[in-house]
Order: C-alpha cells, then sequence, then structure tokens
C-alpha cells in the first residue's frame, strides 16, 4: 500500500518529551526489561551468565518522543536509538549518567534540539497499535549542527568530559 511507504519529510524540532526517553534492555540480546532495575534478562540469565552477578547486564537505549513541524503540520515522532544517537552524539547511558550529575540536562537537551532542522525518513509503526511514526532516518540541515552531548557538555563547563566521567567511577 503507498501508505506504508517511508516518507522523507524536511521539518523543525518543536520539542522532546523529557519525562520519557529511553528505556531498559538486556546487553547481550537487547530484549526489553521491565523498569525495575533489579530484573534481569530472563532468556540471557539462564543460558549464559548462570553464575555472574553482573551488573552491566541491562543497558539503555533511546526511545525519544519529539514533535516536529513540517510544512504543513505539527506531529510527534519516536525515535529509537539509531536516529536518535544521531541527535545526542552519545549512547543513552552516556547520556543518563551526564543527566545524574547535571539534573536539568534533558530539559537542556530538549531547548538544544529546538528549532533545529533536520530531513528525516519516516516508517509507519509496524505493531499496528503504536500511534507514532518512527524515524528511520535523520540528517541535520545546518552545516552547524552539532550533537546535544558536545553543547551541553561545554554548557555545564565539562571540556575533557572523558577524565570526568571516569574518575571515581572506576572502583
Ligand atoms: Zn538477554
Amino acid at each position: 500500500m503507498e501508505g506504508d511507504k517511508p516518507t522523507t519529510v524536511m521539518c523543525t524540532v518543536v520539542g522532546m518529551d523529557q519525562t520519557s526517553f529511553c528505556y531498559r534492555v538486556c546487553s547481550f540480546c537487547e530484549r526489553t526489561l521491565p523498569d525495575n532495575p533489579s530484573s534481569l534478562c530472563k532468556f540471557c540469565n539462564f543460558n549464559s551468565t548462570p553464575n555472574s552477578n553482573s551488573v552491566s547486564s541491562s543497558k539503555r537505549l533511546f526511545r525519544l518522543l519529539i514533535s516536529i513541524a513540517t510544512d504543513t503540520k505539527v506531529k510527534m515522532v519516536i525515535c529509537f536509538d539509531r536516529a536518535a544517537r544521531v541527535l545526542f552524539g552519545c549512547s543513552a547511558d552516556c547520556f543518563l549518567d551526564f543527566a545524574q550529575i547535571h539534573p536539568f540536562a534533558a530539559m537542556t537537551a530538549s531547548k538544544v534540539l529546538q528549532g533545529e532542522m533536520f530531513k528525516m525518513t519516516l516508517n509507519k509503526p509496524k505493531n499496528g497499535n503504536a500511534q507514532h511514526l518512527r524515524v528511520a532516518t535523520v540528517v541535520p540541515l545546518s552545516s552547524s549542527f552539532r550533537p546535544v552531548i558536545e553543547i551541553l557538555r561545554e554548557k555545564y563547563g565539562e571540556r575533557s568530559p572523558r577524565a570526568h566521567f571516569y574518575q571515581g567511577a572506576v572502583s
């Protein structure tokens, strides 16, 4: 059907949902896990790492809800990890670590993205119950675009973020 073909739009980001922008998955098989941090992957837990109490058996991936304005309308689209990394310039874990230290990081991220123009390819969700179009690819239109994390690090005065993150994080 013609309606199921991906569409390419030029759009401006109007905003981002700051309350929910990522989800937990198993770091081995990437199956979605419940939000409860103590829940482990049933599959990998039994099959591959029976004796390990690894704390890194889950990781987070982006799932951003953003509103975009095209030349005809404003709509909400959902942006999964691969596309979201283009916007953020880092992994969801990396951003959340940053947000732990800087509580307003998500709000600032939303502000940084607001008004940025992108070329996006949008797909109809495969799951018929999903209500938002999915962002398949995103390309910044401005040559001066910089990923969110770079701008945040600059704003918060972290010019050598690596050193900052790993000091103290290593036990
Ligand atoms: Zn797993």
